[in-house]
């Protein structure tokens, strides 16, 4: 059993394609933070503009880092976390909170923060890998002490907690992508350029990525990550999540397990490989990613009808691959050649 956390890289690759007309060459900049890379791809010759542009995104990214993250004892999270009773937050995490309470709701709690102790038995999050499969009755337990609808928001005195004792929250799967909204809201108004921004493959681009194209985004091949599926075009202000099996994972008795929790069981997710999300902003792109990812291919389209701003392709882990898409990311994506006989749509939902 080997925990094997490989580092989530962004596993949509940022293709600049070549241009016609001699622009500066893009230049990006890659830190790490939250566990993961972080990175802010721009065309300028002006080493100043891309410095600001670096030392605002990072400035966003630690806000969040600070006030979202379980693995700071300091942080709002881990207060709330281990608080009894309601206590006051920040305006910028109460607006995460009711964001978190939105998308559980919508997707029917296959989002849900609340898996945290499950999260956390399975090896995650700061959780110590479990060197058996854990005990049916240690996930049972944990799972009757988890639901979304049981996190408490007073929008009067600005507070937060649990209507049960002994819950606990991580937002691993959506903070990410307010954290990539934010520094976009704050350096598109303050200095617009065309770029691009990722952190652990939440993306959100603005502008063109050179004066006749706009920026294109492979998707990796979940079973061979060398590979890309085909890539997107996205335009300005558009963003794309990742959620797969193969990002983070325990091995427990020589089988890995995913890092995403189905609420239905309590174990990781099985029978999904990857989901891709193209959204209008990064926290949809990255909550959907998660939930949609438990959902399965199935469940999709009734997810997807929740939220018309966004699109997504599903790899479930099947072999051979099959490559389900929603009819909008189906007129963006354009599949490897060797892939092409195995895109399939995705049924239009229909409400019985
Ligand atoms: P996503 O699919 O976007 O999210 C999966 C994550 O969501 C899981 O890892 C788990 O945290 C959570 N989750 C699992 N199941 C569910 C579910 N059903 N519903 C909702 N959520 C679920 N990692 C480190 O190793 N070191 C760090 O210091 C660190 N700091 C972080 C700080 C912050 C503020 C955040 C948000 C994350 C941090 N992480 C850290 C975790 C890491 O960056 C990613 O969050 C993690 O790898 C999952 O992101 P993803 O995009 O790969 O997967
Ligand atoms: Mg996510």
């Amino acid at each position: 059993m080997k925990f094997q956390a490989a580092i989530t890289l962004s596993i949509i690759t940022v293709i600049i394609s070549g241009c016609r007309k001699p622009t500066p060459p893009p230049v990006e900049k890659t830190w790490l933070t939250m566990g993961t890379f972080a990175s802010v791809t721009l065309r300028s010759d002006d080493a100043e503009k891309i410095e600001r542009y670096h030392t605002e995104a990072a400035r966003c990214f630690d806000e969040i880092n600070q006030t979202l993250s379980v693995y700071r004892p300091d942080s709002e999270i881990t207060q709330l976390n281990n608080a009894t009773g309601m206590i006051s937050v920040s305006e910028q995490t109460f607006q995460m909170l009711e964001k978190t309470i939105h998308y559980s709701k919508i997707s029917g709690g296959a989002f849900d923060p609340t898996l945290f102790p499950l999260i956390r038995l399975w090896g995650f999050s700061g959780g110590t890998t479990p060197t058996n499969l854990p005990e049916v009755e240690a996930i049972s337990k944990l799972r009757s002490n988890t639901g979304y609808q049981h996190m408490k928001l007073n929008p009067v005195s600005h507070t937060a907690g649990f209507d049960q004792p002994g819950m606990s929250i991580d937002l691993g799967g959506i903070a990410k992508g307010f954290a990539v909204d934010l520094a976009y809201d704050h350096l598109t108004s303050s200095l617009p350029a065309n770029t691009l921004i990722n952190l652990g493959g939440n993306i959100r681009c603005h502008g063109m990525a050179t004066p006749d194209r706009p920026w294109r985004i492979g998707v990796r091949h979940p079973f061979d990550t060398s590979k890309t599926l085909g890539a997107l075009s996205i335009a300005s202000g558009m963003s794309l999540a990742t959620s797969g099996n193969y990002e983070r994972f325990v091995y427990i008795k020589e089988k890995s397990y995913a890092h995403i929790i189905d609420p239905r069981t309590g174990y990781p997710v099985k029978g999904m490989a990857g989901v891709t999300v193209l959204s209008t902003t990064a926290i949809e792109a990255d909550a959907m990613s998660t939930a949609l990812f438990v959902a399965g291919v199935e469940n999709a389209p009734a997810l997807l009808a929740e939220c018309p701003n966004t699109q997504a392709l599903l790899v479930p882990d099947k072999n051979p691959i099959e490559i389900w898409v929603s009819e909008g990311f189906q007129t963006v994506f354009t599949p490897h050649p060797e892939y092409a006989d195995s895109v399939h749509l995705l049924d239009p939902y229909i409400e019985l």
